[in-house]
């Protein structure tokens, strides 16, 4: 019932960019090592990924594109977008074996209910161009895989910022519900993702993305949650979630101010894990942001215990028995966006 495989491969900690930049695989590393330190590999599968061809990824990006990035990769030097995204020697073929984890987590789901590539979930990478630390987007191309199996895919993206790329890509899609929970803020990165914003044609309403202010508490954000995403989740009625579980909401993160903590992201894993037994539908869970790297891997850990429900509950912190409350100011912001999207979404 909750038989869970963890897509790993050692080349994955290769992507990570030099220096002072945010983006390191020590976040990957140190999940590993929280889940082999408790025994969790006895009841949970690891599973290599299997090295796809160039060519699958020209069902979400432009070849031209394809080959900048080998040609910047073999070059390690310079931007492969305006300056958040650093080329360095390599970076083609680490971004694709993490794009190939999240591929082999989709294909692998007739033998198993949950599968995870926390290497995967680089929901802004674009047709043409990397963003935001993201080369390729394994999101979108692991929902076009697994189209050939499920009928109905929800992606929940629980990212602190906005899944731009993939809302990009899979805007006209009509077989799957993308929903994005994500600070939004002016001037804040990538500046999309306002409740307008929901689909394009017959895919009009798929898209549901539920903007937050900054400073947005436990209290919140599980309001908004509940409110919006759990009856869409709901009345969808999935056969397969793809969790995007981005660890930058979580109160400790030096780059978005949202304020999950722990106890939070667990609540939401355990909601849609909930709701997707109750629909007989398979989980896909990547990664994503997170630049606090300790608590991004406790995140992790945590959210993978609960699939495979492992008890984890020694792994939890003191602090984590409460949940962390909003201001009066962000409370009453938040209602009003529940409002506006109840409306949009005829909720
Ligand atoms: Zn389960
Ligand atoms: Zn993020």
């Amino acid at each position: 019932m909750h038989k869970t495989a963890f897509v790993w491969d050692d080349q994955y900690l290769e992507y990570s960019f030099p220096g002072d930049h945010p983006f390191k695989s020590l976040r990957e590393s140190m999940a590993k090592k929280f889940l082999e330190e408790r025994g969790a590999f006895h009841q949970i599968d690891l599973v290599k990924p299997v090295m796809i061809n160039e060519d699958l990824l020209y069902k979400v990006h432009a070849r031209e594109y394809v080959e900048f990035v080998k040609k910047k990769s073999a070059d390690g030097s310079g931007y492969l977008d305006e300056g958040d995204t650093p080329a360095f020697k390599g970076i083609y073929e680490s971004a694709l074996i993490r794009t190939s984890g999240t591929v082999t987590a989709i294909k692998i789901l007739d033998k198993y209910d949950h599968s995870v590539n926390i290497g995967g979930g680089f929901h802004h990478a674009k047709y043409s161009s990397a963003s935001g630390f993201c080369v390729f987007n394994d999101v979108a191309l692991g929902i076009k895989i697994a189209e050939e199996k499920f009928k109905k895919i929800a992606l929940v993206d629980i990212d602190g910022h906005h899944g731009d790329g993939t809302q990009l890509l899979l805007a006209n899609d009509t077989n799957v519900l993308k929903i994005s929970l994500h600070m939004f803020h002016k001037g804040f990165f990538p500046g999309s993702g306002d409740a307008e914003e929901i689909g394009e044609g017959e895919a009009k309403g798929l898209t549901v993305n539920i903007p937050l202010p900054p400073g947005t508490g436990d209290d919140m954000y599980l309001y908004a949650f509940n409110e919006i995403a759990v009856p869409k989740l709901e009345s969808f009625k999935p056969d397969l979630v793809f969790i995007l579980n981005g660890g930058d909401s979580h109160f400790t993160d030096p780059l978005v101010e949202l304020k999950l903590s722990n106890k939070g992201y667990l609540d939401i894993i355990k909601k849609i894990h909930d709701i997707s037994h109750k629909y007989n539908a398979k989980i896909v869970m990547t990664g994503g942001g997170g630049y606090n790297y300790e608590s991004t891997a406790k995140i992790w850990t945590l959210s993978i215990a609960e699939l495979a429900k492992l008890d984890f509950s020694e792994f939890l912190d003191l602090e984590d028995c409460c949940y962390i409350a909003s201001s009066e100011f962000v409370k009453k912001k938040v209602i009003e966006i529940v409002e506006k999207l109840k409306k949009i979404h005829g909720l």
